[in-house]
């Protein structure tokens, strides 16, 4: 098979088993498509449909196909027929000798054949060019946008199509979503060989297939940075939300060599806040995403290394040298750490929950699902301020939207101007003294139970999407027996350390722990995974600049 032409334009493809006819074809399309389009030419139905196939799972638009009627193995209707799986929108064109005319027209019904041009064409400016400039005009007439991003085949309602959704979302990675059961999402899962039954799959836009891929594979064929350049750093920041990026803007534009190391995607808690209104500078709000997108790319202008994808599940102390262990058991080391790893959903305990997790049931993926909910009744378990933030968002697109609160009003654990903005939203509802305690359905959420916690009574409503908000926890056990934490698993630092003025028995220093400074002199802790924090955006972003300060700090003295 070969190809002329380089931009990524529609292509006009040309199958031929006769080489001669083959190049001649070519020549014609070339000489006057191609400066708009890329002639393809193939001399076996086979070698053209695998054309096809990869074109598609790149995302390159067709536009025209020209095959032959008599070739070996596969006529050229029984060619047409195939391409059209893939390429449905393409114009089809049969070559056929005068003796075959009957076949071609039988074609016209089968395949829905667009036109039968007889050999030979000569001379193509009458014969050849207004058939294809005709069908061109027709072509271009119908949406055929090209998709150059990256395209996930999924299924609505499954856990694992839903967390890749969220990673390249928050990742700010484009792609386009095709349910595995709609035409497009079957032909993309034929182009690739796939049944359907390993779900998902995600396409890049060079048109590799990656299959139920984890978010480490993920990262490393989207672009993302998963492995580090170097052994040692002067500064490993764990964790990339405002705390992290914070402290790798501040690090790297102060000349620290410095990596920051997130295990989703960075942004963290801030990245799924639809709109953040009390950050300074944004007098009218800011999305997380975009804040802490820009925060991102200034880390990376100064310099900072960011490996996405990558889990920390160890700390060790050697000597001067901090070393920080991956899942995979590999390590970097530094002179030091700030962990900024934040907190985690907290989990709805209820029966059914676990097991309907991505199915209906959703924790803080209310940016990603929003489209899904257009139209549809929306639950909302949750008082405090991304409750209300998450309400407000989905009752843009959602039919009706339930907040689903535990006390016995909002205003007791909501910002007021939240409870406001909820109150002026007609297809908001808020539903005090009412707790989730069971969720049910076989493959996606069917029902909720709820229970009125004044009276007891229960009742089951219809609902198939519950997002929760139940607060969060800090997921620090790794850091057992390493760094002192309270009794809920939040890092203690600074004076907090020394209650009663003498700092814990493992302290090795003549100093006291700098602001900071955890219990490991050189390992520092910023934003809501440190104890008694004040779990704000712009109070973590201000703790990750500090916490640098104090590595400085550090090193002038080690
Ligand atoms: C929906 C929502 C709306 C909010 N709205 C507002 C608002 O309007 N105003 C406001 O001031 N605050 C708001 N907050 C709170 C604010 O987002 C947090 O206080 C802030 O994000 C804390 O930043 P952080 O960097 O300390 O932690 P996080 O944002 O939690 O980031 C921690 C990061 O560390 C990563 N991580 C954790 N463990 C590891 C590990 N072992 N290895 C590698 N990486 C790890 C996580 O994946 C995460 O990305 C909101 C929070 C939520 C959830």
């Amino acid at each position: 098979m070969a190809e002329t032409g380089e931009a990524p334009r529609a292509v006009i493809l040309t199958v031929d088993d006769d080489p001669g006819v083959s190049r001649a074809v070519a020549r014609d399309l070339r000489r006057r498509y191609g400066g708009d389009h890329r002639v393809v030419r193939a001399e076996t139905a086979a070698s053209a449909l695998d054309a096809l196939r990869e074109m598609k799972l790149r995302g390159d638009l067709v536009a025209v196909i020209l095959a032959d009627y008599r070739m070996p193995q596969m006529n050229g209707i029984e060619f047409l027929e195939q391409a059209m799986d893939v390429y449905p929108g393409a114009r089809r064109v049969l070559l056929t000798a005068y003796a075959d005319t009957g076949a071609a027209i039988d074609a016209i019904n089968v395949v829905d054949l667009d036109h039968y041009l007889l050999k030979p064409w000569d001379p193509p400016e009458e014969k050849l060019y207004p058939v294809v400039d005709d069908l061109l005009e027709t072509w271009l007439a119908s949406d055929h946008r090209p998709v150059p991003e990256t395209k996930v085949v999924g299924h609505r309602w499954s856990a694992h199509s839903s967390e890749v959704r969220e990673f390249l979302a928050r990742n700010q990675v484009p792609y386009r979503w095709y349910a595995s059961d709609e035409p497009e999402g079957r032909r993309l899962l034929a182009a690739a060989g796939e049944d359907g039954l390993r779900l998902p799959l995600v396409v890049t836009p060079d048109g590799e297939c990656l299959v139920e891929p984890d978010g480490t594979q993920l990262a490393a064929r989207v672009g993302l940075a998963t492995d580090p350049s170097s052994e040692f750093y002067d500064l490993i920041v764990i964790g990339g939300g405002p705390a992290g990026l914070g402290a790798a803007v501040y690090g790297a534009s102060e000349g620290l060599r410095t990596v920051l190391v997130e295990r989703t995607a960075t942004g963290g808690q801030a990245g799924q806040s639809s709109r953040i209104e009390n950050y300074l500078g944004f007098p009218d709000g800011v999305s997380g995403a975009q804040l802490t997108e820009r925060a991102r790319r200034q880390a990376a202008r100064f310099g900072a290394e960011m490996l996405t994808a990558r889990e920390v599940t160890g700390l060790e102390v050697n000597g001067a040298s901090r070393t920080v262990r991956f899942s995979d058991g590999s390590a970097i080391s530094a002179h030091t750490v700030i962990l900024a790893t934040g907190v985690s959903y907290r989990q709805l305990d209820a029966p059914g929950v676990a097991g309907l997790t991505g199915r209906g049931v959703y924790y803080g993926s209310a940016l990603t699902e929003a489209a899904g909910c257009a139209g549809n009744d929306v639950y909302i378990v949750g008082g405090a301020n991304s409750a209300g933030q998450a309400a407000v968002y989905l009752a843009r697109g959602a039919r009706s939207v339930t907040v689903l609160v535990r006390a016995d009003s909002l205003a007791r654990s909501m910002s007021h101007y939240l409870v406001q903005q909820i109150a002026e939203v007609p297809s908001i509802g808020v539903r005090t003294a009412t707790e989730v305690v069971e969720a049910h359905g076989t493959d996606h959420l069917e029902r909720i139970t709820l229970r009125d916690t004044a009276t007891g009574r229960t009742e089951q409503v219809d609902a198939q999407w519950l997002f929760v908000f139940i607060g969060a926890a800090p997921l620090t056990d790794w850091l057992e027996g390493v760094v002192v934490r309270d009794g809920r698993g939040f890092v203690v630092a600074g004076p907090d350390l020394s209650p009663g003025g003498h700092p814990p028995a493992s302290w090795p220093l003549d100093r006291a722990p700098y602001h900071l400074e955890t219990s490991v002199p050189g390992v520092f802790v910023a934003g809501d995974a440190r104890s008694e924090s004040a779990k704000r955006v712009a109070s973590a972003v201000g703790e990750g600049a500090m916490a640098v300060m104090l590595v400085h700090r550090y090193l002038e003295r080690l």
